[in-house]
């Protein structure tokens, strides 16, 4: 059987083909000469899959879509504390390239636009890196997002720096802030090369499923940076990633999101998949015409926003009963699929409400997919509070869902690998009765 996937972005791209509104970006010259019909998009799974349609390979430079990576950068190298104290996380509402900081600290408003990006440039690597140094440092950092070592294009790099007036003019302005500590000119002549990496639209879907899947390369397996690094960057990409127009992405699209000058876009679903379309003609705020077109389709196609309600905790109960009579009694509770917080209180009311005189309890964990810390203590806490009040309690769990698990003061659990290894455990431990 040949995958539906593909053949559904390929169709997706056929709907918004003829839509020729928008320009390339002007301001930076090679770029104006991109060809305007270039046309991909691709999905890459967090399990490493990757389908796509259209000029998949062709390659651009990545521009703004860098921002995002190079904020985990100087994240993971310098920590929250020093990143923070340079560069705030509050959207800006304005244009990316507006020359706006905070009033009195003259601190960026966000790492998305280009005050705040050119600081967390400054930001990678130990302090004290050469400008050589620190171009390693990110080149090779973004080149382990996307699993493939990256290049620098030198026309489009040469060609943005002999019209980066305003850029230079944000960066003096940082320095006179001592937001900078480095020469200005260095700094955006870095942050110039870092926006002018060669990418493809599959590069940038495997960049982005990497963040989409906690930080690890789903191709490559490499630990790119740490968990708690993407939740603050797909943060920052969900209120600043679309600029002025971060409103309406939020709402109509609803997926945290970054856009480039030379056309490309990337949305990151965590836990789903990374996303990422190419087509250079750009809206008034510099997004990609056809690239907002066919988020706007696929989240809403596939249910991809994520402010969309999940299915009802409800679900995590999935079938309650005795098992046999009188001392031999065996309460049953089947649980199933992901539980969290909500479904961790699914498990307790039921527990609650319905274990009476059993003596015995078997929690059933063979349907369940995954099981989240706060779950994986409520549902101990269960197990604790059966014990103390007389029960004994099984963990059925033949998957190992739940390791090592130690239900605290006076609580027990006998792990059995199937239902009917409790009824085989109890006349092992409990011969007298039979
Ligand atoms: N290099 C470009 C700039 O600094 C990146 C802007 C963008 O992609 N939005 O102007």
């Amino acid at each position: 059987m040949r995958s539906p996937i593909p053949d559904y972005i390929a169709e997706a791209l056929d709907r918004v083909v003829s839509d020729r509104t928008g320009a390339p970006a002007g301001y930076i010259p090679e770029l104006a000469t991109a060809d305007p019909e270039r046309l991909a998009a691709v999905f890459a799974t967090v399990d490493g899959e990757v389908y796509g349609a259209g000029d998949v390979d062709a390659q651009f430079t990545i521009q703004s879509i860098s921002k995002p990576f190079v904020y985990a950068l100087a994240l993971a190298d310098r920590g929250f504390d020093a990143v923070l104290d340079k560069v705030g996380v509050e959207p800006s509402g304005e244009a990316f390239n507006e020359i706006s900081l905070e009033p009195g600290s003259g601190r960026p408003f966000n790492p998305m636009i280009n005050a705040g990006a050119i600081t967390a440039h400054s930001l990678t690597g130990p302090e004290g890196l050469d400008p050589a140094e620190r171009m390693e440092r990110v080149v090779s950092g973004l080149s382990a997002f996307a699993g493939r070592r990256l290049e620098t294009d030198e026309s489009v790099w040469a060609s943005e720096m002999e019209n980066a007036h305003r850029n230079l003019a944000i960066g003096h302005m940082l320095g006179s802030h001592d937001i900078l500590a480095e020469d200005p000119h260095t700094v955006v002549d870095g942050y110039t090369r870092q926006c002018s990496l060669l990418v493809s639209a599959h590069d940038l879907a495997v960049m982005a499923a990497t963040l989409g899947n906690g930080g690890v390369n789903p191709r490559s397996g490499e630990r790119v940076v740490a968990e708690p690094v993407i939740r603050q960057v797909l943060s920052v990409m969900s209120t600043c990633g679309m600029y002025d127009a971060a409103g309406d992405w939020a709402t109509q699209v609803g997926i945290p999101a970054k856009s480039g000058v030379s056309g490309g876009l990337i949305g990151a679903l965590p836990g789903q998949i990374g996303i990422a379309t190419f087509s250079p003609r750009l809206d008034p705020h510099g997004n990609s015409v056809r690239g907002v077109s066919l988020f706007e389709r696929f989240s809403s196609d596939m249910g991809l926003h994520v402010m969309a309600v999940p299915p009802a905790a409800r679900a995590v109960v999935r079938a309650n009963h005795v098992v046999g009579a009188g001392p031999d009694a065996v309460r049953v509770l089947e649980f199933q699929g992901g539980i969290r917080f909500a479904g961790g209180e699914r498990v307790v009311r039921e527990a609650v409400e319905t274990v009476g005189a059993e003596a015995t309890v078997a929690l059933d964990l063979t349907r369940v997919s995954s099981i989240d810390d706060v779950a994986r203590r409520m549902l101990l806490e269960v197990a604790r509070r059966l014990t103390l009040d007389g029960h004994e309690v099984y963990l059925v769990d033949p998957e190992t869902i739940l390791p090592d698990p130690d239900p605290g003061d006076g609580g027990r659990v006998v792990v059995v690998g199937d239902l009917d290894a409790v009824g085989r455990d109890r006349l092992r431990t409990t011969p007298a009765q039979h």
